[in-house]
């Protein structure tokens, strides 16, 4: 055969690599009691209002979602104060972002991104066999915006901001971002990805909502996999341009958001008390295990986040496998470049007192 079998994009394209699933981690290790601390899911779980209504809909699921989402975004769009016609659901908000570099950006155009931010841009321009320009980020690991604006060329048509930024867990602030926004030439889409917005507790920390109605090609990503503790539903929304909407929404697969997810979600966003608490507790345990850390001499990373990215000075590879066995599941970093850094969602109480008893017995 002389024809090639696939697409020149996917023959060096590298999956996405999750985090290490627990009942993997106690089947290979023959352990049990594994805690996961790797993906940053809410670890006080989904909201009870959104599972007894998924409970209730179970029973429909011979048929076909809403294609369209409408109940769910009405509710989002009165919540965000937008209109409906400015909102796309995705089957998550990476379905979100592979959408926008597919639909958006075209051969000879490229992606603008910061080093050591989410894998999932990068992953999303390769399979559409687009490029990407990278930027470092700041020696103290926060994006770079007067650095990502100067490294715009001509054939810049899409950047991705994470706010806060995953995996380091730090943020940009309004003065940082107004800057970066005045710099920036108005063809450039700027996807500001908020999927942590929730356990923001900074008070120059900008919405990127503002932004979206001061400038057509701004996009705000937000997710209910985070703090929502819905992950495994898969859904995530978009806010932009009328527009830009309307394009996305051609190519979207018809039914990309289930009907358990939609119903799940709506009633998530009733659930102010849910969020509240999960929030509280994030907020408490960010300052205990960033302090508790630092005193035993790693380098934290400012978090505004669900996670903490933490440098322990030595082989990541090694503490995260020594970890693993006392059944502690937390996120290498190897990907990143960052060898001696391990990523470490913030659980509850109890768990984080395992994640610190399991370090201090193994170093
Ligand atoms: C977790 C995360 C998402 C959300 O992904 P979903 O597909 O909605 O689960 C998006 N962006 C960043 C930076 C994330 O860390």
């Amino acid at each position: 055969m002389t024809m090639p079998l696939v697409n020149e994009a996917y023959l060096n394209l590298i999956p996405y690599v999750p985090g290490k699933p627990i009942a993997e981690t106690e089947r290979e290790l023959g352990i049990s009691g594994c805690i996961k601390l790797a993906s940053n899911e809410n670890p006080l779980g989904p909201s009870p209002l959104a599972v007894q209504a998924m409970a209730e809909a179970l029973r429909n699921v011979h048929d076909y979602p809403d294609g369209a989402s409408y109940y769910l975004k009405q509710k989002l769009a009165s919540q965000l104060g937008v209109a409906s016609d400015q909102l796309i659901l995705g089957n998550g908000s990476n379905e979100l972002i592979e959408m926008l570099v597919r639909t958006c950006v075209r051969p000879d155009e490229h992606v603008l991104l910061g080093e050591c931010t989410f894998v999932a841009y990068k992953l999303a321009a390769q399979a559409a066999g687009r490029g990407v320009v990278e930027v470092p980020l700041t020696p103290d690991l926060r994006y770079d915006l007067q650095r990502l604006a100067q490294a715009a060329t001509a054939q810049t048509k899409m950047v991705f901001i994470g706010n806060p930024n995953n995996p380091t867990g730090t943020y940009v602030s309004k003065k940082e971002l107004d800057a970066f926004f005045d710099a920036i030439a108005p063809d450039v889409i700027v996807v500001l990805d908020e999927a942590y917005l929730e356990y923001v507790d900074a008070s120059d920390y900008p919405n990127g909502l503002n932004y979206v109605k001061q400038r057509e090609r701004t996009v705000v990503l937000r997710t209910f996999s985070k703090c929502y503790g819905l992950a495994g539903l898969r859904v995530g929304y978009g806010v932009s341009d009328p527009t830009l909407i309307d394009y996305l929404n051609r190519g979207r697969l018809p039914f990309n958001v289930n009907s358990l997810a939609q119903v799940g979600a709506l009633a998530a966003l009733d659930d102010v008390e849910h969020i509240e608490r999960s929030r509280r507790l994030n907020s408490e345990q960010r300052t205990r295990l960033t302090q508790e850390l630092s005193a035993r001499g790693f380098a934290v990373a400012p978090s505004q986040a669900n996670f903490l990215l933490v440098d322990f000075k030595r082989n990541g590879g090694d503490l995260f496998n020594a970890l693993l066995r006392r059944g502690v599941i937390v996120r290498p970093m190897v990907g990143y470049g960052l060898v001696q850094s391990l990523r470490i969602t913030i659980g509850t109480r109890e768990q984080n007192d395992k994640l610190l008893s399991s370090i201090d017995k193994e170093l």
